[in-house]
């Protein structure tokens, strides 16, 4: 077997539309491919012996073992891959369920879809799956020691992929409320929201955290200082910079017992606490010393007590945990070592912050504190008796957390909310010390220590003891209070052709109503009236652009389909999603062949409409008609004929639509007829005369006019857009060139060749067409050309692109002619002239030439500029209107 590519989706896709984490593996099965898992010897009870957890998979029998009955009775290699990679997946902590596996028009290759929590790990286990298939095909069996290091690479890349518990909390309370969020790629910033409506959060840092209340927190004494001045209780103490000043500062602050702490410290580092000596206080001030970046060393009373941590949010107190520092308890049996390998046993505990707790790791602190409590870690603990290993009770350094919110007095609840306001932070972890958080800090003498920016949520979401808390609905009740919005409306352009005409317009229709929005298209992305980023932008990576721009009220995004099955949408969810046909091109390429599939495509930004959005499709194209049956969102259709079928039924039963009636483009709602302008009154549709580029105005309409865009406004961005060669190059610009008019426009399928006979047909004078294609399209597509080019053109100078993308030179001109004599009878027709010249810029050159008064020359050109360069050297005048 042989994997071909390893494709990772993030959206809305072919495959599915609700699960947006898939892994598309393009699999040769080669030697494999014709073979049913009941023909290979060995093969079902080799697969059942190293994984057997597969019987839990039902597949579709729909019961457990349906899967394993199916490999019993033969199903091919790609769909067991399928299901290992979920297995492999599942087995490492990601739980997992999704998969599909379907033969491509390539005999023996495979698409095998499956789902992935974690993009890394989700390729692994594509690999992983492939290389144990493999093993036990050939051998019957996979090495029990690979499997072992495959589920542990596994879980190394998971653990790798993790954003931290407290980043991961907040970010599934945002998906609980169905809040989009992405991960910036700077800072380990998380984005919750879209455009103008985000929100950012780093850990527990938010985007309305102040600096001035970071800083202050971050400064121990300043802290202590100013919580003080305000009335609230907290450590007498002071700071010296130098060991000479360590007894003064004793003295100063009462005497014995003390703690001595860096000024800037955290996580515990450097702290001793309850100093009751002098030769005690020696080391730790140099402990504390060295722990602090600018040498300055807390000396403060210790108080006795318990140790809290209170979870401040928008004023409001959210948690309190009692934190405890790692400790042992005696079993009368057990030396102090074997009871911390005991402890660590503890499932829950893992190495960093990766779990509920952290293993308890021994260092010098953990030996010396031993040592203070007068044993050694050989000693063995008397039953019942507790040795503190840390005096800090970080969970970090293996502490747990006992969750006390229910037990806090309503004066410590007041003072509390004080204090976070006081420091001036939205989110702040107080730490207090009092023997008992239900009585008033004054009334048992508790303390405030400190005032934590950013603190950690593990303690309260994952409490070892007591109920866990959902700090983190706080914090996303602080960002996107009452019904305000995280999102902003998300108008996706979809189609065979007309996508950028069509997102520009509707663009340009979306900026009538004052909002800032923000658009992509194949010629670069926009926001406003600006060029964001040139370049071909119709991918997930652009409309990522657009949704993180912090000025962007609304997106318009062309959505082609290249990017559609390269990742999937870029959103989850969008208001309004454009269809405007489907036809053949591109077929073959991403292993989509058919239109069928095509229309599969295409209809994924139709199907990702939210139910309270639109789905916007064209009547007119019985492909895009049949996505009404797969949308969950209310639909609108659009059709250049108004006694269309479809159009009828659906305005009946009073649903919208936007047709093409008596020279109008109008909005039908029910029995309602809301005319927006004459066509003739449309410069985009060539006065009237461009049948296709109406149909992609009424779409963009019909889009707006859903999105709830005024009538008046949708009115002046018609009259107002115009599609010029400078705005849009390539796509029907018109020339006026004093005694006739040129036409350059950029149409490569046959769809498009057709559309644009639409428009030359109407021209009333002479027609001459310069005609060509790229040379990778197939045969028929060129005889297709030459067909319709006779049937629209008096004159025809065939021509071929100077990069003939492999065909030998002359052999497209020759199919052209082909078709259009094949038109033609008699042949030699003398109503159509047709010659060949095969160099563009000659055959370009010559029908301007020759052209003979109020005739059109169309011109489908290999390269744009170059054409326009032609045209323009010539002195168009400048009004590009033929009716105005
Ligand atoms: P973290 O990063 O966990 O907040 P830190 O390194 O910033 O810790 P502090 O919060 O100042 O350090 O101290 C750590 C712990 O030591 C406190 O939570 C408290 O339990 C204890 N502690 C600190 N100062 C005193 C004191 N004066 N009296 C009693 N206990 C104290
Ligand atoms: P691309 O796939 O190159 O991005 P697109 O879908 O964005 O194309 P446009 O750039 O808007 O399409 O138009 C390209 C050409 O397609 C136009 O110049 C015209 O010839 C043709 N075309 C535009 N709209 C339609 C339509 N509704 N039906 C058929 N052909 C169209
Ligand atoms: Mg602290
Ligand atoms: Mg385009």
């Amino acid at each position: 077997m042989k994997i071909l590519r390893i494709q990772t989706l993030r959206g809305p896709n072919y495959w599915s539309i609700r699960r947006h984490k898939l892994i598309v593996m393009r699999l040769d099965l080669e030697e494999l491919s014709e073979r049913y898992s009941s023909d290979i010897p060995g093969f079902y009870q080799g697969l059942t012996s190293v994984l057997p957890s597969l019987v839990e998979h039902c597949c579709s029998p729909g019961v457990r073992g349906g899967f394993l009955s199916r490999v019993e009775r033969g199903t091919l290699m790609g769909h067991i891959i399928e299901h290992v990679a979920l297995e492999l997946q599942q087995l490492a902590g990601m739980p997992v369920g999704f998969g599909r596996t379907r033969e491509t028009s390539t005999a023996g290759v495979f698409q095998v879809v499956y789902e992935y929590e974690n993009e890394q790990a989700g390729r692994y286990a594509g690999r992983a799956a492939v290389r144990l298939c493999q093993s036990i095909a050939e051998t019957g069996s996979y090495p029990a020691e690979e499997l072992t290091q495959d589920l542990e690479d596994l879980k190394e890349l998971k653990a790798q992929g993790s954003l931290g518990p407290s980043t991961e909390a907040i970010i599934k309370e945002a998906e609980f409320r169905h809040i989009p969020w992405m991960q910036l790629n700077a800072r380990f910033m998380i984005q919750f929201g879209y455009g103008v409506n985000q929100k950012r959060i780093q850990a527990t840092l938010t985007s309305s955290t102040g600096i001035l209340g970071v800083e202050l927190a971050c400064d121990k004494e300043g802290t202590k200082q100013v919580l003080r001045d305000a009335g609230i209780p907290v450590p007498r103490g002071t700071v010296i910079r130098y060991f000479e000043d360590l007894s003064d500062a004793i003295e100063d602050v009462g005497g014995y017992p003390i703690a001595i702490k860096p000024l800037d410290g955290n996580h515990g580092r450097g702290i001793t606490l309850d100093v009751t000596r002098w030769e005690t206080a020696q080391t730790a001030y140099d402990a504390a010393s060295e722990a602090s970046k600018t040498r300055s060393v807390i000396i403060e009373r210790f108080y006795k007590g318990r140790d809290h941590r209170v979870l401040v949010v928008n004023g409001r107190v959210v948690a309190v945990s009692e934190r405890v520092p790692a400790h042992v308890v005696g079993n009368g049996k057990s030396t102090i070592e074997e009871l911390i390998e005991e402890t660590n046993k503890d499932p829950r505990r893992g190495d960093g912050h990766d779990n509920v707790l952290t293993r308890i790791v021994v260092d010098q602190t953990v030996l010396s504190m031993i040592e203070e409590a007068g044993y050694t870690i050989d000693s063995v603990l008397p039953k019942g008796e507790v040795c503190f290993l840390r005096a800090t009770a970080n969970l970090s350094t293996g502490g747990s957390a006992i969750d006390r919110t229910d037990e806090v007095h309503p004066e410590n609840i007041w003072l509390f909310a004080r204090v976070a306001k006081i420091i001036g932070l939205d989110v702040a972890g107080i730490d207090v010390v009092t023997p008992d958080i239900s009585k008033p800090l004054r009334e048992v003498d508790g303390v405030v220590v400190e005032v934590n920016a950013a603190p950690g949520f593990r303690m309260h979401v994952a409490p070892s003891e007591g109920l866990p808390r959902n700090v983190a609905g706080a914090v996303m009740d602080m960002l996107f209070p009452g019904s305000s919005p995280s999102r902003i409306p998300i108008l996706s352009v979809t189609g065979t052709n007309g996508k950028t005409t069509t997102t520009r317009l509707l663009a340009h229709i979306m900026k009538q109503t004052g909002k800032v929005v923000g658009y992509t298209t194949t010629d670069g992305t926009y926001i406003g009236d600006y060029m964001a980023e040139p370049g071909d932008n119709t991918g997930p990576q652009s409309a990522h652009l657009i949704l993180c721009d912090p000025t962007v009220e609304v997106a318009v995004l062309e959505s082609a389909r290249g990017g559609i099955l390269r990742s999937g949408l870029g959103f989850d969810t969008c208001d309004i999603g454009v269809v405007l046909n489907v036809a053949a091109d591109h077929l073959g390429l991403g292993d989509i062949d058919t239109i069928e599939q095509m229309a599969k495509v295409k209809s994924v930004v139709a199907e990702a409409v939210s139910d309270r959005g639109y789905a916007i499709l064209n009547a007119d194209d019985p492909l895009v008609a049949a996505m009404s049956e797969r949308v969950k969102a209310q639909v609108a259709y659009f059709s250049m004929n108004p006694d269309n079928e479809i159009i009828l039924r659906h305005t009946e039963a009073g649903g919208l639509a936007a047709v093409y009636e008596n020279g109008y483009l109008s909005i039908l709602k029910g029995d309602w007829t809301l005319r927006i302008e004459q066509a003739v009154n449309v410069p985009l549709t060539m006065g009237g005369m461009a049948p296709f580029m109406i149909a992609n105005a009424l779409a963009a309409c019909a889009a707006a006019f859903a999105q709830g865009v005024k009538i008046e406004h949708i009115r002046t961005a018609l009259a107002t857009f115009i599609a010029s060669a400078d705005q849009t190059p390539g796509r029907m610009n018109l020339f006026n060139m004093g005694s006739y008019h040129a036409l350059i426009d950029y149409a490569h399928n046959p769809a498009s060749y057709e559309a644009l006979s639409g428009f030359v047909n109407n021209w009333p004078g002479p027609r001459i067409g310069v005609v060509g294609g790229p040379g990778d399209r197939r045969d028929e597509d060129f005889v297709t050309l030459g067909k319709l080019s006779a049937k629209m053109f008096d004159r025809i100078i065939v021509k071929e692109d100077d990069d003939t993308r492999g065909r030998p030179r002359g052999d497209a001109a020759v199919l052209i002619t082909q078709g259009i004599e094949e038109v033609l009878s008699p042949v030699p027709d003398p109503r159509v002239k047709h010659e060949t010249i095969l160099n563009e810029t000659d055959a370009i050159n010559l029908a301007l030439d020759q052209a003979p008064k109020e005739a059109l020359v169309v011109i489908l050109p290999e390269s744009v500029n170059r054409a326009i360069a032609l045209i323009k050297a010539r002195n168009p005048i400048l009004d590009t209107n033929p009716e105005g």
